[in-house]
């Protein structure tokens, strides 16, 4: 592999394009804490002969005493010479120079890019071209604000930061690399990806005055951003622990209107936070609360238009119409009807709810945790064929009613088998007819 290595290691040796400084002890201890199959990436690319370091949110988090959730790699190597040093990775982003290495390590699949210089760009959204660099400065220089513009070199134990990006971590400021205006215009998406930042687990932040005056000003350069990448950020946003005031920041500086029309008052959103609850349930829970302040009949349009996953779409729209609609925390036969009809929503539920009433969530969620489980499992235990067999009737939209309610009564009184569903059933005067609402819950 001899023909890898870069020829020239001594005067313009990227690691000596900026300054460096020794790392301080937060990203010692965050080098020492990485897997092995990450060290072993940074050797092998390191004994071929080119530089590695880790850039962006890493860099940034560790600081910030944050769990360190992904790790960016960049490299003087180039996408085929990374190919060629780790013959299982995948070429994810060729274009970009991005290729992905697979590994079961703590995060997942590592991605190493090879620095670049964007050229100009043309449509405000992507560069129109891409040179692959040595210089890890004109790498730091397109990235989009200060805080992400930090980069160590796990090799040589060096730290460069030529935005002064640990400042503004350091005391809450949010600015951009360059220009603010000229950085916005390249690329639209950096209005969003800022108002993500002011509210990231790394911060808050807040957006500096050139910062801030940008955002307002260039809000419509959001009108030429993929679907995609808009909802990328914006799922991300709704995933922080305290992001109220962001939102309410969004409509008012009119970036809401880009995702979603019509959402013009910010619920409570902070209040869905949920101890234990995972990122993606608090992102549909606070997603299907925001869309409650939206006409009914445009909610799926919204969706569609943010084309948000089908999996979220149905969650969020049948969230969105239970929220106020909960069971009496007294009746175990509601609570267990509500959990059996919310199943793998049911903590999204909670927390919706609990940004719509804190009380009633909290009280429901008390009463659901010492609730035992269905003595006669999660499935109906009366067949369609057996209600045909015993009522003597057709298949008919009754017959599925029929199942619905015996299903219910099931669940309502915890029974244990199908003879004890239909003797419930008869002592409750059943002809034949569902006796009141059929369905498992509204
Ligand atoms: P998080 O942990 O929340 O994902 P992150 O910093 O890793 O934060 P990413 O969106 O994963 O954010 O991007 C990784 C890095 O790539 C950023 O830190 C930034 O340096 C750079 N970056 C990403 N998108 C852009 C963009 N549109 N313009 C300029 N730089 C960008
Ligand atoms: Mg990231």
């Amino acid at each position: 592999m001899n023909w890898l290595r870069r020829q020239d290691m001594s005067s313009d040796s990227p690691s000596s394009d900026i300054e460096g400084i020794s790392l301080c002890p937060i990203h010692l201890n965050l080098l020492e804490n990485l897997d092995s199959s990450v060290k072993m990436i940074f050797s092998n690319i390191s004994e071929s002969g080119f530089s590695i370091w880790i850039v962006g949110g890493a860099v940034r988090d560790s600081l910030a005493n944050i769990t360190v959730n992904d790790i960016d790699l960049a490299t003087d190597a180039t996408p085929s010479q990374l190919m060629e040093i780790f013959p299982s990775s995948i070429p994810t982003g060729v274009n970009f120079g991005t290729i992905t290495i697979p590994s079961d390590g703590k995060f997942g699949d590592i991605q190493i890019t090879t620095l670049r210089k964007d050229g100009s760009y043309l449509d405000r959204r992507r560069p129109e071209s891409v040179r692959f660099g040595t210089s890890l400065l004109e790498d730091l220089n397109r990235r989009d604000f200060k805080i992400n513009a930090m980069a160590i070199d796990p090799i040589n134990l060096q730290f460069y930061d030529p935005h002064c990006g640990r400042d503004d971590l350091d005391s809450g400021i949010l600015s951009a690399v360059g220009e603010p205006f000229e950085r916005l215009d390249e690329d639209g998406l950096r209005i969003l990806r800022a108002y993500r930042f002011m509210c990231h687990d790394s911060g808050p932040f807040k957006p500096d005055e050139n910062l801030g005056k940008a955002l307002v000003d260039s809000v419509g350069n959001l009108g030429s951003i993929s679907r995609e990448r808009i909802w990328m950020e914006f799922s991300k946003i709704l995933t922080y622990s305290n992001v109220y005031n962001v939102l309410q920041k969004m409509v008012e500086d009119g970036v809401m209107d880009f995702i979603i029309l019509g959402c013009n008052d910010i619920p409570s959103v902070d209040d869905c936070y949920i101890e234990g609850i995972s990122r993606y349930d608090l992102m549909i829970a606070r997603l299907s609360l925001l869309l409650k302040s939206v006409e009914e009949e445009n909610v799926e349009e919204i969706l569609n238009q943010l084309l948000v996953p089908n999996k979220v779409r149905n969650s969020v729209i049948s969230i969105r119409g239970r929220i106020g609609i909960t069971p009496n925390p007294e009746s175990k036969g509601c609570l267990r009807r509500y959990r059996m009809e919310l199943s793998d929503d049911l903590f999204s539920q909670l927390s919706a709810e609990r940004g719509f009433s804190a009380q009633i969530s909290d009280e429901l969620r008390t009463a659901l945790s010492v609730l035992p489980p269905l003595v006669g499992g999660l499935e109906p235990l009366i067949s369609g064929n057996e209600i045909i067999s015993r009522l003597g009737i057709e298949p008919s939209p009754l017959l599925g009613q029929l199942k619905q309610w015996l299903f219910r009564i099931q669940v309502e009184n915890d029974l244990p088998d199908s003879n004890s569903i239909w003797e419930k059933v008869e002592s409750l005067g059943f002809k034949g007819q569902p006796l009141g609402e059929y369905r498992m819950w509204v």
